[in-house]
């Protein structure tokens, strides 16, 4: 059997052993060490923004999000609908209700038009908008009608970190931006999160509550709910380490897009994701769509790359479409008929896209997806 060509797996710098070796020498193991502290400054540098709060995950760092401001019972909280269920839970942590918000057909993210509609219909606590695949949502729009409503926004950049929007990084933009180091994300720490924000007082709570709201006596005392949401110094020290390749990986995952633009440019049923000129994507993972009436479905093309020993994928199931969020509302883009994320997710295909991946292994998912159209 051939080597299997991954989605997206975990790609070691080499410089990660360094700092889990210093955690080790200052036996600086648990619970908050040196590597934590400069992970989040390097991160809140290389995105520029004031302050950062590293976590167990990145659905911790969406909760925490919540939490401080003050979702809880009876709120909504709009969220876009074609993404991870991640993105949507902690709402339900919260006791609160999700409202499902289209995409919008150019950049797949949610839909301005639609959310527009859902601020008629209801008063939401909070926006979490999702940076899909890598990709900004259209951000000006969407801020510009949060704006108008004075509502907050958290934008889920746990898949594109890196990205930018007109200039600015994904996850800075909003009130909060959430990054995760989730083992399949661009770079990762095996398991992680990040919180980030200009708002100090915000992380500085965060910050409080994660680590299990610990009062400040000499004997263990809580005046609030605690949560264990911190990082560990260990995994903090992997992702200083994977830090230092970040702009690499997106380099790469960008010439990885760009071979298959390239090579499928001849096949008319493929439509690679459409790339916005408004930003510059970390390209996490390419995607295409197949035409309705090309005679293939998405499955047909995940079933023979399986077999070569490659792995593809659908893309994400809409939330609204899940059996657990089925009696949450959802916001079409279009007034009537079929919405864009279901018309995505029934005809979108997630394609191999592993830093590792060499160009014969790219050349061999290309040559399998042609040879289905023959
Ligand atoms: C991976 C992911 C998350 C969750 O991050 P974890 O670190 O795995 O908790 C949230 N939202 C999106 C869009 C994701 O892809």
């Amino acid at each position: 059997m051939n080597k299997k060509i991954y989605l997206s797996s975990p790609h070691m710098s080499g410089n990660e052993m360094q700092y889990i070796n210093a955690a080790f020498d200052s036996n600086w193991i648990a619970p908050i060490g040196e590597n934590i502290e400069f992970f989040e400054k390097e991160l809140s540098e290389y995105v520029n923004i004031k302050h950062a709060v590293a976590l167990s995950s990145g659905t911790a760092a969406i909760h925490m999000a919540l939490k401080f401001l003050g979702i809880s019972k009876g709120d909504f909280v709009f969220c876009s609908s074609l993404t991870f269920a991640a993105s949507a839970n902690p709402i339900v942590y919260q006791n609160a209700t999700p409202v499902f918000i289209d995409s919008e057909p150019n950049s797949w993210n949610m839909s301005p038009i639609a959310l527009r509609k859902a601020f008629k219909k209801y008063k939401p606590k909070a926006v979490i908008v999702v940076h899909l695949y890598g990709q900004a949502a259209s951000m000006d729009e969407i801020m510009q009608i949060c704006k108008e409503y004075n509502v907050p926004v958290i934008e889920d950049a746990a898949e594109s970190l890196g990205g930018t929007y007109k200039g600015n990084y994904t996850g800075t933009i909003g009130d909060f931006g959430i990054y995760s180091f989730n083992g399949n994300k661009i770079i990762t720490t095996s398991g992680g999160g990040m919180l980030v924000s200009n708002n100090r007082v915000a992380i500085d709570k965060v910050r409080f509550w994660s680590s299990q709201s610990k009062d400040n006596a000499r004997y263990y005392q809580h005046s609030e709910l605690g949560y264990n949401y911190r990082m560990s110094n260990i995994l903090a020290g992997i992702g200083r380490g994977q830090l230092t390749e970040l702009t690499n990986r997106i380099n790469s995952k960008k010439s990885i897009y760009d071979s298959y633009l390239k090579s499928f440019e001849e096949i008319e049923a493929i439509k690679m994701m459409p790339i916005q000129n408004y930003g510059t994507p970390n390209y996490w993972l390419s995607c295409f769509t197949l035409d309705i009436n090309c005679g293939l479905d998405p499955i047909d093309i995940i079933i023979a790359l399986e077999k070569n020993n490659i792995e593809s994928r659908p893309v994400w199931k809409p939330l609204h479409l899940q059996p657990f969020y089925k009696s949450c509302d959802f916001i079409n883009h279009n007034n009537y008929g079929i919405s864009i994320s279901e018309q995505i997710f029934n005809r979108g295909i997630c394609l191999p896209s592993d830093t590792k991946m060499s160009e014969i292994q790219i050349n061999k998912v290309v040559k399998i997806i042609k040879e289905l159209f023959r």
